[in-house]
C-alpha cells in the first residue's frame, strides 16, 4: 500500500512558458518550487504521480542534523532554520517539531560509534549529549530493557511526511507557482548545449531553466541527453501504526525506530535492513558503488527483485529511450517486506509493555536513492546551460530537503549561495575523484 499522504489541487492548464520547470514534486522539488516563486520566478512543477507520492511521504520523518555527515552540516543546520519558519511564512503545519531524539543502545560498538560523531557537533555548534545507561532508561521509562547508553540530541526533531511536500507546494502555488500533478515530464528540449523547454504528457513549456528533482528516476530522465548520475537505490520497508499510547516523541534502538506522528500513530521502521536489488542500471554503476558496497556489506542485503524488470533501474529503462516509462510507473510502490514488518511489530511490542497491543494501520515500501558517496547531488549540469539536478539524497533527504531546494534555487538563478555548494557537484562522481563514502 502507499502511505496517506494529503492531496493538493493542480492547476489543470499547462503554462506555455516559465522561468524554472521543476521535475519532481517530492520535499526537493517543493521546496525549491516555493523558493523560486518566493523570489518572483514563475515555475512549473511537474509531478508524474501526486506531490509527495514517492520517498517523500514514505519515511520516517526525522530532521535531524546529528550523525550526519560533516559535508552535509552546512544544509543541515540551514534547514532546521528554514524548518522554523515554514508553518509561519505559508501559514499551514508541516508537523515540524524541535522535540529532539532520543537514541538508546544495548550495544557498546554502537554507543562508541555515536561518540565518534562528537568532534562534528562541536564544530558546528549542534547540541548532542550522550547519556549514561541510567540516564537512557530515564528517557524511556517505559521500558525495562538494560541500555548501556545513548544520546540526545536535544535540538534536532521531526516533520510529517504526509505534509511536508504537499505543504511546500501550495506554499509554492499560493506564490504563484503552477503545480500539474499526473504529468510527467518526458525529455527536455535542448538547444545549442542550452535547455530550452521541457515535454510532459500534456504538452510542451517553454523554460529558461530545469531542475531535475525526480528522486529515484533522476539518473534515467537525464541518461538520454547524454548525463551520467551514478545512483542506485536500496528498497526499505516502513509501517504506522493505529494511534496509541505515548511512549516518546522520536526514538532509535538498534532494533527499531519509532516516530509519533500528528495523530497519535507512529511510523515504525528498521535500521540498517535495506535490500539491494541487482539491476542492469546497479550493474552500470557497480564500479563506482563498490566503496559503499564493502562498507556497508551487514547492513544492506542482496536480491534480486521486481526492480530488474520494471522502473527507473529496469532493463528496458536503461536499453531504449522510451519517454513514457515515467508515466507508466505514476507511483513507485514497491511492496514493504513482510518478514521485516513481523520483526519490527515484535521488537516494539517486546519493548515496550504498554504498546503489546498495537496494531498495524499499514505497511509500505520504497526504494531510496543513493549516490556512490551517499551524499546530495545539487548542481548545475555541464552537458546544457539552465539544467540541474537535486537528487542522490541516500535515505536521509526529508530534513534537509527544504535546504536543498533552498540552495539548488540559489544556484539556478545565479544568486552567491548562502553555503558552499562544491560538496554536492555532480563532477565529483564521474571525474574520477576518491568517493569518500559518508555517514548514511
Ligand atoms: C523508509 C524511509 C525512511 C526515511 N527516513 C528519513 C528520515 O527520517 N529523515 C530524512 O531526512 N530522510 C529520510 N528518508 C529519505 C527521504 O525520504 C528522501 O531522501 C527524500 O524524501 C527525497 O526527496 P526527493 O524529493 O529527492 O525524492 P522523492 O520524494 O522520491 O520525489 C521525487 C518525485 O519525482 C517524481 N518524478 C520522477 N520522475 C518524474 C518525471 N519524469 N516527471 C514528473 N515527476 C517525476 C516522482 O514521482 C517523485 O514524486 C527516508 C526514506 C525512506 C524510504
Amino acid at each position: 500500500m502507499s502511505p496517506t499522504v494529503e492531496r493538493i489541487p493542480s492547476d489543470e492548464r499547462l503554462p506555455a512558458a516559465a522561468d524554472v520547470v521543476i521535475v519532481g514534486g517530492g520535499i526537493v522539488g517543493s521546496a525549491a518550487a516555493y523558493y523560486l516563486a518566493k523570489r518572483g520566478h514563475s515555475v512549473a512543477l511537474l509531478e508524474k504521480g501526486h506531490v509527495g507520492c514517492e520517498q517523500s511521504s514514505r519515511n520516517w520523518g526525522w530532521c535531524r542534523q546529528q550523525n550526519r555527515d560533516a559535508r552535509e552540516m552546512p544544509l543541515s543546520v540551514l534547514s532546521m532554520r528554514l524548518w522554523d519558519q515554514l508553518a509561519g511564512e505559508i501559514g499551514k503545519d508541516l508537523g515540524f517539531r524541535r522535540c529532539g531524539l532520543v537514541y538508546a543502545t544495548d550495544d557498546e560498538k554502537m554507543l562508541a560509534g555515536w561518540e565518534s560523531w562528537a568532534p562534528v557537533a562541536k564544530e558546528f555548534g549542534v547540541a548532542t549529549r550522550m547519556l549514561t545507561a541510567a540516564e537512557a532508561a530515564g528517557r524511556m521509562p517505559q521500558t525495562r530493557r538494560a541500555w548501556v547508553g545513548g544520546l540526545h540530541a536535544a535540538e534536532d526533531g521531526k516533520a510529517e511526511p504526509a505534509l511536508a511536500a504537499p505543504v511546500l507546494a501550495e506554499g509554492a502555488r499560493a506564490l504563484g507557482a503552477t503545480v500539474h500533478q499526473d504529468c510527467a515530464a518526458r525529455a527536455l528540449e535542448i538547444a545549442n548545449r542550452q535547455v530550452v523547454g521541457v515535454h510532459t504528457e500534456r504538452g510542451y513549456i517553454r523554460a529558461n531553466a530545469v531542475l531535475c528533482a525526480a528522486g529515484a528516476w533522476a539518473s534515467r530522465f537525464l541518461r538520454p541527453h547524454g548525463v551520467r548520475f551514478p545512483q542506485a537505490s536500496v528498497r526499505q520497508t516502513a509501517l504506522r501504526t493505529q494511534p496509541t499510547a505515548n511512549v516518546g516523541e522520536v526514538l532509535y534502538s538498534p532494533d527499531f525506530a519509532m516516530t509519533r506522528r500528528l495523530d497519535g500513530s507512529y511510523t515504525l521502521a528498521i535500521s540498517g535492513r535495506a535490500t539491494l536489488e541487482l539491476t542492469p542500471q546497479g550493474i552500470r554503476y557497480a564500479r563506482e558503488f563498490m566503496p559503499q558496497f564493502i562498507q556497508r556489506l551487514k547492513a544492506v542485503q542482496m536480491g534480486v527483485g521486481k526492480s530488474f524488470f520494471s522502473g527507473p533501474e529496469s532493463l528496458s529503462a536503461l536499453l531504449t529511450n522510451d519517454d513514457r516509462v515515467f508515466e507508466r510507473h505514476r507511483v513507485l510502490d514497491p511492496e514493504p517486506m513482510g518478514r521485516l514488518v513481523r520483526q519490527i511489530m515484535a521488537n516494539v511490542r517486546g519493548t515496550f509493555p504498554e504498546l503489546a497491543k498495537i496494531e498495524i494501520a499499514g505497511a509500505w515500501g520504497a526504494f531510496v536513492d543513493c549516490t556512490p558517496d551517499a551524499v546530495p547531488v545539487i548542481s548545475p549540469v555541464e552537458q546544457a546551460g539552465g539544467l540541474f539536478l537535486a537528487a542522490g539524497c541516500s535515505g536521509h533527504g526529508f530534513g534537509v530537503g527544504p535546504g536543498i531546494g533552498y540552495l539548488a534555487a540559489q544556484l539556478i538563478v545565479n544568486d552567491a549561495p548562502g553555503i558552499d555548494p562544491a560538496p554536492f557537484r555532480l563532477s565529483r562522481l564521474i571525474d574520477g575523484s576518491k568517493v569518500e563514502v559518508g555517514a548514511l
